[in-house]
């Protein structure tokens, strides 16, 4: 049985992993130390090969027995929750990345790096490809996200040229879908609570940014066919269909039937004008690409924060 440790397993996106790899019957350790993770992401697992262990991975920290793979999942994701955790992100993503490779080190581990499309900043070449270095303002208020994770990437290919580590990188675009946190001040999640609520939807700006949004289910098909490849270069993982943040917020008003107006507030420092990933290398080297249409997903994850509104305003 392949033993796995997930950090950040109980995230948005760490804890669809778990779920992934317990399904492929891997036995997975899950680590968070739920800064921005929440327990309830995992309360549903039932299998005895699931652990759910609390440790902030910036500090040492160490596994015992064997592990097959590591896939480092651990940062505040949404720029909302890195503004609110700047020195936190900086830490997970450098010396939380060190402990985490070194640790892959020392057990012969595979080491899957969560990088992401902010490598490439507020990109001057559209689409993104990932031979683009990118143009990211290193002192902005995102370079607290951005920084971390461009250093992550150069640690892990150090690793793997240094000391042969059998690595990979992801660099993941825009993901939604259930167990987004509500409240993390992202697109999709304010415009849902917002139409769901009857308050105006916030486009920042004049809404004409254009984000490529993945369904997480794609997005997990893709995680797991990169693992299983032997590619050690960073691959973009996400839906290349394109659309303005005031085309999201219309399609969201039309998916909710919400009569909730949409209004306009001031654009982020550094907000990026564009983001859509280029998918060729995903396409040749894993056989990957999105299936998942927008409207589709955009219903699945509507059911999730319905249910959890009501959930919540049921309490006490
Ligand atoms: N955005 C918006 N209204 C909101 C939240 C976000 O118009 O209530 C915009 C934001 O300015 C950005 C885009 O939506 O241009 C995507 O933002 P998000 O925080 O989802 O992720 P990002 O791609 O910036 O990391």
């Amino acid at each position: 049985m392949k033993r796995t440790l997930v950090t950040g397993g109980a995230g948005f996106l760490g804890s669809h992993l778990c779920d992934a790899l317990l399904n492929d019957g891997h036995e997975v350790i899950c680590m968070d130390n739920f800064l921005t993770g929440s327990r309830d992401n995992v309360a549903h697992i039932q299998s005895d090969r699931f652990h759910l262990v609390e440790q902030d991975i910036s500090q040492p920290f160490t596994v015992k027995g064997h592990l097959d793979y590591i896939l480092n999942f651990a940062s505040p994701a949404s720029p909302v929750d890195y503004y609110a955790h700047p020195i936190e992100t900086l830490k997970v993503g450098s010396l939380g990345t060190l402990n985490t490779l070194e640790l892959a080190r020392n057990k012969g581990a595979v080491f899957f790096m969560a990088s992401t499309s902010e490598v490439y900043g507020d990109p001057l070449e559209h689409p993104q490809v990932e031979s683009y270095w990118g143009h990211v303002n290193p002192i902005g208020p995102r370079s607290v996200y951005d920084e971390p994770k461009r250093f992550s990437e150069a640690l892990t290919m150090a690793y793997h040229r240094a000391y042969e580590t059998d690595t990979r990188i992801i660099r993941i675009f825009n993901t939604y879908g259930p167990r987004m946190a509500i409240n993390d001040g992202r697109a999709i999640p304010n415009f849902m609570y917002q139409a769901l609520t009857g308050q105006d939807l916030t486009v920042y700006g004049d809404g004409s940014q254009t984000r490529s949004f993945c369904y997480v289910s794609d997005l997990v098909d893709g995680i797991i066919r990169l693992l299983k490849s032997g590619h050690h270069d960073p691959v973009n993982i996400g839906n290349p269909v394109e659309l303005s943040l005031l085309e999201m917020a219309e399609k969201i008003l039309q998916v909710t039937g919400s009569r909730s107006k949409i209004v306009f507030k001031p654009l982020p420092e550094d907000d990026p004008k564009v983001r859509q990933p280029d998918i060729s290398l995903a396409r040749k080297v894993l056989g990957w690409e999105p299936k998942v249409e927008l409207e589709e997903g955009l219903r699945s994850t509507l059911d999730y924060f319905r249910k959890s509104i009501d959930a919540h305003s049921a309490g006490p």
